[in-house]
């Protein structure tokens, strides 16, 4: 059950009412990365979960961005409503709340209507954990953009609260998915992955394209620095191996699976 205290998580106490800065503000009531996504989203994914313990959690962050939704709400409603008259009039200089009225609605910043395939959810635990590593951190950089662009002292105190909270549930999200070994494990579920899982393909190649890190190097990686050399090699081998097939071979033919895949390797760096 829900029950509802009007309290707030956070203080909310607008001193320079500003519609204007409240439409921007809307981005996080009814905007892609706002709280009701969140809050929609960690609900939804805790009815997928068999671990208790991080179904309650899913389930505590989620009531926890229903919270700051309410806070959204309160700053929305005191930079429109609450402010003085001569402030609502200005209100109507923001074109959403002269046409919808004072306080929030669900739409973004831009006025665009809240949409559920904002909801990022698949029912499988370490891919709907990952997701939220990336809902967090669009919620935070949105917050980090109004805190810039917000002159209000009482305003900015809230929302400094908001990106807090955000980077604190990101944090335990990561522990989540630590806990079940998937912190940096990019496998999960029950694929057994081909020949390809370790090789990185230098696709775009060219000046200042053949950049090197270690995404792309020993001992993650193989880099395939000639993708297309390699891709021939392979149909040369497969054609190769038909012809074996017929007692054609060619001399000196390595049958697939043996030693090295084709073109991998070449342009690793030396170590040190
Ligand atoms: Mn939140
Ligand atoms: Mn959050």
């Amino acid at each position: 059950m829900f029950i509802h205290k009007p309290l707030l998580l956070h203080e909310v106490r607008v001193e320079m009412p500003d519609p204007v800065f409240a439409e921007k503000l809307l981005e996080q009531y009814g905007g892609a990365t706002g709280e009701l996504t969140a809050a929609l989203t960690y609900w939804t994914q805790s009815f997928h979960v068999d671990n208790p313990a991080i179904r309650d959690m899913l389930q505590d962050i989620g009531t926890e961005e229903l919270g700051h939704l309410e806070i959204v709400a309160m700053l929305i409603e005191q930079h429109t409503r609450r402010a003085s008259q001569d402030v609502q009039d200005r209100a109507f200089r923001s074109t959403l709340f002269a046409i919808r009225g004072y306080g929030p609605h669900l739409v973004d910043s831009k006025g665009l209507s809240w949409d559920g395939r904002y909801v990022n959810e698949g029912g499988e635990l370490a891919r709907d954990l990952r997701a939220n590593l990336a809902a967090e951190g669009g919620a935070l950089n949105t917050y980090e953009q109004l805190i810039r662009m917000s002159s209000d002292e009482g305003t900015r105190n809230a929302l400094v609260h908001l990106a807090t909270r955000e980077v604190a549930h990101t944090h335990m999200f990561m522990e989540a998915l630590r806990s079940i070994n998937k912190l940096d494990q990019p496998l999960f579920g029950d694929l057994r992955p081909d020949e390809t899982v370790n090789l990185y393909f230098n696709l775009s190649s060219g000046q200042d394209a053949d950049q090197r890190g270690p995404w792309n190097s020993e001992p993650a990686f193989s880099y395939v620095a000639d993708p297309l050399q390699r891709e021939r090699q392979e149909h040369a081998n497969k054609a190769g191996s038909n012809e074996m097939q017929l007692g054609t071979a060619p001399a000196g033919h390595q049958a697939p699976g043996q030693g090295p895949a084709p073109g991998v390797g070449t342009g690793t760096p030396e170590k040190p």
